[in-house]
């Protein structure tokens, strides 16, 4: 069995993190390095690796997540601009192989930019 990701040792209580939210799917938690003066990370408990490795069964759980980020864009006040970003590979940026979406906010989005 691969080794547990570092989201998942947060999730176990291992390692240290500034939760925001949490529930029986998911975790809330403060980016360590973050890119914007928001920056969270939304993560279901199933260690998915990439988003492609999701699967039809995780239908719901995906669904569950995309309503969680509104909630939470709604209780920080950061509904009206925020940006939700999924890195899949290491070739587009993603260093934590354990599936998490990428909540930022209250920093000025360059139109036509994808970037963080
Ligand atoms: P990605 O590059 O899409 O895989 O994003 C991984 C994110 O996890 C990066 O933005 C890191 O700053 C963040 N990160 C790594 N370790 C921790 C940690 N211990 N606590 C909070 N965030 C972390």
């Amino acid at each position: 069995m691969s080794e547990a990701s570092i989201f998942t040792k947060i999730m176990n209580g291992d390692i240290p993190a500034d939760i925001l939210y949490e529930d029986d799917d998911c975790i809330c938690i403060k980016d360590i390095q973050p890119q914007a003066p928001t920056h969270l990370l939304l993560i279901p408990r199933k260690p998915i690796a990439r988003l492609v490795e999701a699967s039809e069964e995780d239908k719901l759980l995906l669904g569950q997540l995309m309503l969680k980020v509104g909630d939470i864009a709604k209780q920080l006040g950061v509904d009206e601009a925020f940006r939700v970003v999924i890195n899949n590979g290491a070739g587009a940026g993603q260093t934590v192989f354990h599936l998490h979406l990428h909540i930022l906010a209250n920093k000025k989005f360059d139109e036509g930019s994808l970037g963080f």
